[in-house]
């Protein structure tokens, strides 16, 4: 069973404590919150620029190291903070995540969190990403496949900001296979997996929401995970797919950052429900294995959505427990 180690409201704490913005009646305002979850709204945003006579490049660069409080990096020992800056003119933190006893494949960007954050959030398209380091190609490509990718500002510590084209020359993407959409390009019609009650039929319509979500264009296999805590709780998850395949982010990686987000740990997710597409991938494949490493005792059911349709779902399959 993992645990991913330390009291992250106290981390937050040492973290805000050594920062300049703890200065700002504005940004204690947001951060102490008993629910926040690395979002800082856009009226917030203006608050606190306003207070500390701060550019909004500045305090993004000033939220990096309590955003980098979420990454789990026990392999690499390298801590990413991300900040994205969503449309709306909120901020959303991002933070790189490593599964020891899986495979580096399972890795989560900062870059892809701080996406993921801003996605489940309704935001359409980044405008501005701040990072801890330089981006990495992977993130480079990920980032490019957003709605908009081409057009985003990207800030590095002490550096001035830089386009993401300028990054990523003559780049391969959506378009090259006739996409003109992007990740982020479907927003979420209702919020998602704070909070609502606990039953599986809630869970299930949930997961279904997610996989409407996710996003799949190139194999038609889009998918969506719903993960039942045994707090009752209800954290939702989608699928990510790029033109590039390989930084593709699957659904339980996108729910695994919304469960850091709320401070909640893989101890507590009692059921996990995956729906996806029928069609040539199978999203348990690598659903079942992570989440036997990181939740042994939770239940995984899965189907296809067409079966979902149906009153007495016969398609279910319980993988374990
Ligand atoms: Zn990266």
């Amino acid at each position: 069973m993992t645990v991913w180690t330390g009291d992250l409201k106290q981390q937050l704490a040492e973290a805000v404590a050594s920062s300049p913005l703890h200065a700002s009646r504005a940004f204690m305002a947001v951060i102490s919150r008993e629910d926040f979850a690395g979002v800082i709204p856009a009226a917030s945003v203006e608050r606190i620029t306003s207070e500390l006579q701060l550019t909004l490049q500045d305090l993004m660069q000033e939220c990096i190291p309590i955003a980098r409080v979420y990454s789990v990096a026990p392999i690499s020992n390298y801590h990413v903070g991300a900040v994205a800056r969503g449309a709306s003119g909120a901020l959303y933190f991002g933070f790189n995540m490593e599964f020891p006893g899986s495979t580096l494949a399972e890795t989560v960007h900062g870059e892809q969190a701080a996406v993921t954050n801003a996605w489940t959030h309704g935001e359409r398209r980044i405008t501005d990403m701040a990072i801890s380091a330089a981006p990495c190609g992977h993130c480079r490509q990920f980032l490019h496949e957003t709605a908009a990718g081409e057009d985003m500002q990207i800030h590095l510590p002490g550096g001035m900001g830089m386009s993401l084209k300028s990054l990523l020359p003559s780049a391969f993407g959506p378009k090259d296979l006739g996409i003109t959409a992007g990740l982020m390009a479907n927003v979420p019609t209702s919020p998602f997996g704070k909070g609502v009650p606990s039953h599986s039929s809630m869970a299930r319509r949930v997961a279904e929401q997610a996989l409407q979500e996710g996003y799949g264009p190139y194999s038609r296999c889009a998918a969506g995970i719903a993960l039942q805590l045994t707090s009752g709780d209800i954290v939702a998850g989608w699928y990510a797919e790029n033109a590039a395949f390989n930084p593709t982010l699957e659904p339980l990686q996108s729910a695994l950052i919304s469960l850091r987000l709320l401070g909640s740990d893989p101890s507590d997710i009692a059921h996990c429900i995956l729906v996806d597409a029928p069609g040539p991938l199978d999203h348990r494949f690598r659903t079942k294995e992570l989440l036997r490493l990181l939740a042994p005792k939770a239940l995984l059911t899965a189907y296809h959505a067409q079966r979902s349709m149906r009153k007495s779902s016969p398609g279910e399959t319980s993988l374990n427990g």
